[in-house]
């Protein structure tokens, strides 16, 4: 037989162990460069840039995207 618990735990107790599973919201600040929501120390999605240079290049919306 496999170990069994020797004592119920409460939901109280069960929560207490999980405090530390919460979700973290993520730090949002605005581009520098073209006014665009991202995450801070990341590269921003919208246009490229970090640290103040072109790092990405960012492809233009294309009518038809190529399925490779
Ligand atoms: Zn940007």
């Amino acid at each position: 037989m496999g170990a069994l618990p020797k004592q119920r735990v409460t939901r109280s107790r069960q929560g207490d162990r999980r405090q530390h599973h919460k979700l973290i919201p993520r730090h949002i600040v605005r581009c520098p460069n073209c006014r665009e929501y991202k995450e801070t120390h990341h590269v921003c999605l919208s246009c490229g840039f970090y640290a103040g240079r072109q790092v990405l290049d960012i492809e233009v919306a294309r009518p038809v995207a190529p399925s490779s």
